[in-house]
């Protein structure tokens, strides 16, 4: 939220080619689509929340929350900063800041793709975290060990 604040705010204020660049429909867009992923990030926040409050919330769930809300916060972050230009990555204001922390909640409590594989897990029924070696049957090479085996 403080990153689209503070774009919002600086779009406003900075002027380029004699106008606010907030006035600009590039600059616009990326304002929307800020607002947009905040906006049902904190909805789907209450969301977990309630059903937090009701005894609904299983492991699934929560990681697939963690990894939309985190994954947005990220992309979030990244357009304030290019929204700022080249102040954007000054610590004169807090969005590179807010990006360095993002990306240590991107990682930990789960990484984005741990996260993945659980909300995988739970709607496929299949568990895709360890690596498991093809059998001749799946990469090709049905009978070749076998007929290996027996000429030697
Ligand atoms: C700021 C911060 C605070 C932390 N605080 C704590 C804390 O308080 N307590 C605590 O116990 N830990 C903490 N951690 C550690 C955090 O939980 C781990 O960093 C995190 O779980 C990832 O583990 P790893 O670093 O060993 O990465 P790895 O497990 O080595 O992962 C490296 C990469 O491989 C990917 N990967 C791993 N396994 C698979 C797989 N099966 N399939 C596909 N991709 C895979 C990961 O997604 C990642 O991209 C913290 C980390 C950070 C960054």
């Amino acid at each position: 939220m403080d990153c689209y604040e503070t774009a919002l705010a600086y779009t406003k204020e900075r002027e380029q080619f004699g106008s606010p660049i907030a006035s600009y429909q590039l600059v616009q867009a990326k304002l929307v689509e800020m607002v947009n992923e905040v906006s049902l990030s904190t909805l789907l926040a209450i969301h977990m929340g309630r059903l937090k409050d009701e005894g609904d919330l299983d492991p699934a769930k929560v990681s697939m929350f963690k990894m939309n809300n985190v994954g947005k916060a990220r992309a979030t972050a990244a357009l304030a900063r290019d929204v700022l230009g080249g102040n954007g990555i000054l610590l004169d204001y807090r969005v590179m800041e807010h990006m360095a922390d993002i990306e240590g909640t991107y990682s930990y409590e789960g990484t984005n793709d741990v996260n993945t594989l659980i909300v995988g897990q739970a709607i496929t029924g299949h568990r895709a975290f360890s690596y498991r070696p093809p059998t001749n049957r799946e990469n090709g090479r049905a009978g070749v060990s076998e007929q290996r085996s027996e000429g030697s």
